[in-house]
């Protein structure tokens, strides 16, 4: 069975940066495979790109430009905050601002973004809102493990059971 759309697809996988030399970002080998169900835009665009067609057995191994992964790094994402958003009880808490530690931050329509802590001024703290891949070209080896239906229920609640 080959991997297409609405297929479940079980893979080990190993991501490095930019290339086959690149540092290791993350492996399941040896730990628990991925399984996704393909097509549904649960996976990186590039990644999906290179798997279908295949079958399991088959290891395969690419690269995916930033722009087709996680995306360019936008300078508009990197955001000024007044202090006063990280007040609590109308103090703010100077010693859990650091640099580098990640928030969740919502908006005024209810959408949550994850950020990273950037700069802490007295009055404005900057707050980059790229995701932390953003820019960054990715390498993957992935052994594909197994290919399979999705059943109804899987394709319903857009993940996969067990
Ligand atoms: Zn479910």
């Amino acid at each position: 069975m080959i991997i297409e759309k609405n297929k479940v697809v079980v893979v080990d996988y190993k991501l490095q940066k930019d290339n086959a030399q690149g540092e290791l970002v993350e492996e399941t080998t040896g730990r628990d495979p991925l399984k996704f169900i393909f097509g549904i835009g649960m996976m990186i665009p590039g990644f999906e790109a290179e798997l279908e067609g295949k079958e399991a057995g088959e290891e395969v191994a690419f690269q995916v430009p930033s722009e087709d992964a996680y995306g360019e790094y936008q300078d508009e994402a990197l955001i000024d905050l007044a202090i006063q958003n990280f007040e609590v009880d109308g103090k703010v808490d100077f010693d859990n601002l650091k640099t580098g530690k990640m928030i969740t931050m919502q908006d005024t329509q209810g959408g949550v973004h994850h950020g990273m802590i950037k700069k802490v001024g007295l009055e404005q703290v900057q707050v980059d809102f790229n995701h932390p891949m953003a820019g960054q070209d990715l390498f993957f080896t992935v052994n594909i493990r197994e290919v399979r239906e999705a059943t109804e229920s899987e394709l319903d609640h857009g993940h996969v059971h067990e």
